[in-house]
């Protein structure tokens, strides 16, 4: 066997999430769907806007189809682009041209390209804020670059900021933040962005060089407070948005989101061209035409995140009331739940026996605790609360 031994590696080993995702098929078709409660993976449970599905229909009745389905320019349509860059400036008060989006095959697309876009050579670091989306290692490692991780601050899973001092040094090159937060469900607040940025531009000025921001925001539109989401460019100006309608629109098979390169960052027109250049070395050019055309045709379209919030308030609810500790969830569709033991895997093999399928979050970089992807009906968190109490009673007899 010769073949490249990362990719090897890579494609013979299932990510945890995947692995308890085809563990709970196969134990579905022993005792049947419903009696087991699957909460592993962030698959949308709520279906895309009306309207989505009537532009989709609409284009495919109206439109020439050779043009429709065609290739747009490497970077995506050029009406597309403007059009997402001047939603962008309507909603957050930004300053984006078409030049500076380039759409993608959603967000897992966005953060390769841009930090292959970033990254100069191996000694340089980009730095990921525990908990954090597993993936963050194999788009940083392929990149080049090492992946250095802060601490979150107990309980409130913010950043902290300490932490986030020490560990930039003269090679880190990036840092990926995710807020509204997969696992965590967190969402960073206006001060820790804020904080965030002063701390970046200190260092920048103490290294004399950039280091850029990379926000990741699949879950930009899924908040369920009244505070408003903290727009990075508004705050940092080498930052790079990583955005995705995977979960906003409920179209995560669609494979379409974009990069937008904050108009203020330096060089950004170079920067832009090098993500050009990124896209096109690792071939994610003209992401699905007939997504950029029906996206952002809806960029004001919502999915129902009553829905989500109803099964938000029913899991935190029932497991504090239980005597789980969990992180109260402003955002995404998570809860990051204490493991009722130090080892999240021992604590994950007892709750399969009681059919509940939770991710132990080891690899998110946080310890002693489990993942539960809410975004599944109603009736299965109803139906599990029983089995996590017993669950419980089982720690504290
Ligand atoms: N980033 C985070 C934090 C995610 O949770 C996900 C998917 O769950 C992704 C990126 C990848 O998103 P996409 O499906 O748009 O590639």
């Amino acid at each position: 066997m010769n073949f490249n031994e990362k990719a090897y590696e890579l494609g013979s080993k299932r990510s945890v999430i995947r692995e308890i995702f085809e563990y709970s098929k196969k134990r579905a078709s022993e005792i049947g769907a419903d009696k087991v409660y699957d909460f592993s993976l962030g698959n949308p449970s709520v279906e895309p806007p009306k309207e989505v599905t009537e532009t989709l229909i609409n284009l495919l009745n109206k439109e020439n189809p050779t043009a429709l389905h065609g290739y747009t320019s490497a970077q995506g349509d050029a009406n597309c682009r403007d059009k997402i860059a001047k939603d962008l400036n309507k909603k957050y008060g930004a300053s984006f041209s078409a030049n500076n989006i380039y759409f993608t095959c959603g967000a897992a697309a966005s953060l390769s390209i841009t930090l292959k876009a970033l990254v100069t050579s191996s000694e340089e670091e980009c730095i990921a804020i525990a908990p954090f989306f597993t993936e963050y290692r194999v788009f940083a490692s392929n990149a080049g670059a090492k992946l250095v991780v802060v601490n979150p601050t107990p309980k409130t899973f913010q950043v902290d900021l300490e932490d986030f001092k020490n560990k930039i040094t003269k090679n880190t090159k990036a840092v990926i933040i995710n807020s509204p937060n997969n696992p965590s469900g967190v969402v960073y607040t206006e001060e820790t962005i804020k904080n965030i940025a002063k701390i970046l531009n200190e260092k920048q000025e103490e290294y004399g060089k950039s280091i850029y921001l990379v926000t990741d925001e699949p879950y930009r539109e899924l908040m369920y407070g009244e505070e408003k989401y903290p727009f990075i460019t508004n705050y940092y100006d080498n930052s790079v948005v990583c955005y995705s309608f995977s979960k906003s629109l409920s179209l995560p098979g669609e494979r379409i989101g974009y990069i937008a390169v904050n108009p203020k960052a330096e060089y950004a027109n170079e920067l832009y061209l090098a993500v050009c250049g990124a896209g096109r070395a690792l071939g994610y050019v003209c992401a699905p035409s007939l997504f950029q055309r029906i996206v952002t045709e809806n960029l004001d379209a919502k999915v129902n995140l009553e829905a989500y919030k109803t099964n938000r308030d029913l899991i935190y609810n029932g497991l504090t009331e239980i005597g789980y500790e969990c992180v109260k969830p402003d955002g995404a569709f998570y809860l990051f739940v204490k493991a009722l033991e130090d080892d999240a895997f021992k604590f994950f093999e007892k709750a399969k026996k009681h059919e509940l399928l939770v991710v132990p979050c080891d690899d998110f970089g946080v310890k002693g605790y489990v993942r539960i992807a809410y975004c599944v009906s109603k009736e299965r968190i109803i139906n599990s609360l029983p089995e996590f109490k017993k669950l419980f009673d089982e720690y504290n007899k």
